[in-house]
């Protein structure tokens, strides 16, 4: 993994070249932002440039084929240790097991590196025996902690590591590499780009949902005519997402792409901006002001957080669509 191939985060990249170019490593870092963005392939690329042993001076290219870069790239490299969630989280005894390989002397290599993937997921117990650790650091190791959530880190944690952030992937990039990879499914990939939130996993993912297309079309379908249905129908139309908290997030999403066009259609803007052109027809049908049209969109936001912060998804979308009912009923 070389730094080039990470697509979208410049100044998190930039960070880190600099340190590695002025040899100034800490001993933790903490790689924060949201999931899918190149957090753990950013960690791996910084891993196997540590121990390259054929790159150029000044680069922060690895060579990619020196014995530890190739052993780095199959994932074998024995000073390069990747720790994983074990189910549901990182239990003490995964941190006692991985902190003895870290006191064993290194095999071949200069730094020893080990990356805790979804690191907030560390148990009580499993955070402060790492911290035991992070606290006395030893001379050539680097720990990598990854999170999607720093929120849940406890603070002694994050005080040891130097924090890097990274950022949402923007539409565009996510098209164009979607694009490079997935050429066959080209028509699905504007769209995809547009709902995947910031994120190359997400996008993936909805890119692989083939019930994708008819759940976008039974939805839209129903806010087509939502000023006129009866809210005992809409509640009904709710529950099959009782739980389904990925889906009530992608429907969101996707009410958000609808009212957004419904606020350019009747403000006759520029047709080319519509993102459902597919949906043009029913676009035009839509009347609400356009002020309202713009506390729905926030509606939609809200209710984003919301689903985020563990509410029921029926009960987050039942609620986003009554109040979006009538204000555009009005
Ligand atoms: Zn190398």
């Amino acid at each position: 993994m070389q730094f080039s191939e990470i697509k979208g985060q410049e100044q998190a990249i930039h960070i880190i070249e600099r340190a590695i170019q002025t040899q100034h490593i800490a001993h933790a870092y903490l790689f924060t932002g949201p999931e899918g963005v190149g957090k753990k392939k950013a960690a791996l690329a910084m891993a196997q440039y540590l121990n390259c042993t054929g790159k150029a001076p000044e680069s922060t290219q690895s060579c990619g084929s020196c014995p530890s870069c190739i052993q780095a790239q199959t994932g074998s490299q024995p000073d390069i240790i990747v720790l994983e969630p074990d189910g549901a989280s990182i239990k003490i005894e995964q941190i006692r097991a991985l902190l003895s390989k870290v006191s064993l002397r290194n095999y071949d290599s200069v730094y020893k590196v080990i990356l805790i993937n979804d690191a907030h997921l560390m148990t009580e117990q499993a955070a402060n025996c790492l911290l035991k650790t992070l606290e006395e650091p030893t001379d050539n190791t680097v720990f990598i902690l990854i999170t999607s959530q720093i929120q849940n880190l406890p603070i002694t944690i994050l005080s040891r590591c130097q924090q890097i952030q990274f950022h949402t992937l923007s539409p565009s990039l996510i098209q164009e590499i979607l694009l490079q990879h997935y050429p066959a499914q080209q028509s699905r990939i504007g769209l995809t780009a547009a709902l995947a939130g910031g994120s190359m996993h997400t996008a993936e993912e909805l890119l692989a949902n083939d019930d994708l297309a008819q759940t976008r079309q039974d939805f839209y379908q129903l806010l087509a005519k939502l000023d006129t249905m009866r809210p005992a129908q809409i509640i009904s139309w709710c529950e099959q997402w009782d739980k389904n908290k990925k889906m009530a997030r992608t429907l969101l999403e996707l009410g958000q792409l609808w009212y957004h066009d419904v606020l350019l259609t009747v403000m006759h803007s520029d047709s080319g901006l519509i993102l459902n052109q597919d949906y043009l027809a029913e676009l035009r049908t839509q009347h609400a002001a356009p002020e309202h049209l713009l506390h729905v969109l926030q509606y939609f936001r809200t209710a984003a957080e919301q689903l985020e912060y563990n509410a029921s998804p029926r009960l987050v979308l039942e609620v986003v669509l009554l109040k979006t009912q009538q204000l555009i009923s009005k």
